[in-house]
């Protein structure tokens, strides 16, 4: 692992991963790595549809 440097998409993360297409060093959040290349190379999945889990589970008090 000697991939060092800021992600080149976000340049906030840590790089991690390096696309083979484009050869550039993204972090995890922009591989993709079911496609195995960075965000700009992957397809893009619909118009900008994010399916993030909503962190903090919201549990309804569920009263009868
Ligand atoms: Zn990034
Ligand atoms: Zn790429």
């Amino acid at each position: 692992m000697s991939v060092t440097g800021l992600c080149e998409i976000c340049e906030n993360r840590t790089a991690e991963y390096s696309c083979p297409q484009c050869g550039a060093v993204v972090c995890e959040k922009h591989f993709d790595e079911e496609f195995g290349a960075c965000m700009r190379c992957a397809p893009a999945r619909g118009p900008s549809q994010e399916h993030e889990p909503s962190e903090g589970e919201d549990f309804d008090t569920f009263q009868l």
